[in-house]
């Protein structure tokens, strides 16, 4: 999964640190990343303006930066998605969803005035009193397996979605829901099942999206006959582990447990 960086290790603690020639220089507009004619990444010494520590991997550091001062060319975050090496992928999309976090608070949502970096932890704040911090989404990620241990596999509908591999029953967590609350709600709504059973499995930060997604497996409690939402999916299959392929990608939980029950390890 794309967060899986051994043996390198990811460092988040919040530093108020000086930015030096050859660090990392994270530059966004909108949804797109600046990177050179090669699609590398630039350093600080091709950036000027404020410099925003965000956090090293190993020994190398990236800064969130405001302006890149060679030539350039814009690429779609989600382009890194697959890029190599996996842990500048990691930095691109981390980086973005902490891009979205100070240029989203820039004024005060409470009151309207300029809201400032606070110096000793990643918050912003204004002088009305209001704390801002980066927002992270809880969403679940439900393999449902029947009595005859087949996997629950969904199709999201075209054009809503442009992700059109097979995946698993996913959704939101809402306010007041623990998340198995969650899951029992989400798999109700897409595919109509009642469920038992249900097992953490693992989690995986996702930053496109500003969510932290964790899976769950559990079994259907009662009748198997799906009633589909036919505004998200168009399409829920059960299948055998022999009936699966290899998943070919490898950056999602989702593909990660689809794999791991295909290969008879659930
Ligand atoms: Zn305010």
């Amino acid at each position: 999964m794309i967060h899986q960086l051994n043996p390198k290790i990811y460092h988040n603690e919040f530093k108020m640190l000086e930015p030096r020639p050859n660090d990392y220089a994270l530059c966004f507009l909108g949804r797109n990343v600046l990177v050179d004619g090669n699609d590398n990444l630039f350093r600080i010494k091709d950036s000027k303006g404020n410099a925003q520590f965000l956090f090293e991997i190993d020994e190398e550091r990236f800064f969130l930066v405001d302006e890149i001062v060679v030539e350039y060319i814009e690429k779609d975050i989600t382009y890194f998605r697959y890029y190599q090496p996996q842990h500048l992928a990691f930095a691109v999309l981390t980086g973005s969803s902490l891009y979205e976090f100070y240029r989203n608070n820039t004024y005060c949502g409470r009151c309207g005035m300029p809201m400032q970096n606070h110096e000793k932890e990643r918050s912003k704040f204004c002088m009305c009193g209001h704390i801002v911090y980066p927002k992270i989404a809880p969403a679940v990620i439900v393999g449902i397996l029947d009595e005859q241990h087949r996997l629950l596999c969904t199709k999201y509908r075209i054009p809503r979605s442009k992700y059109h591999n097979y995946s698993l029953v996913a959704g939101y967590n809402e306010i007041g829901e623990t998340l198995e609350d969650t899951v029992r709600r989400e798999v109700y709504e897409e595919v109509g099942l009642r469920v038992k059973d249900i097992q953490y499995f693992d989690c995986q930060p996702w930053p496109i999206t500003s969510s932290l997604v964790i899976g769950f497996f559990c079994k259907v409690d009662g009748s198997t006959t799906i009633r589909l939402d036919q505004n998200e999916l168009c399409e829920a299959t059960w299948f055998t582990q022999e009936d699966l392929f290899p998943s070919q990608d490898e950056t999602t939980l989702t593909h990660f447990m689809i794999d791991y029950f295909r290969q008879g390890k659930i």
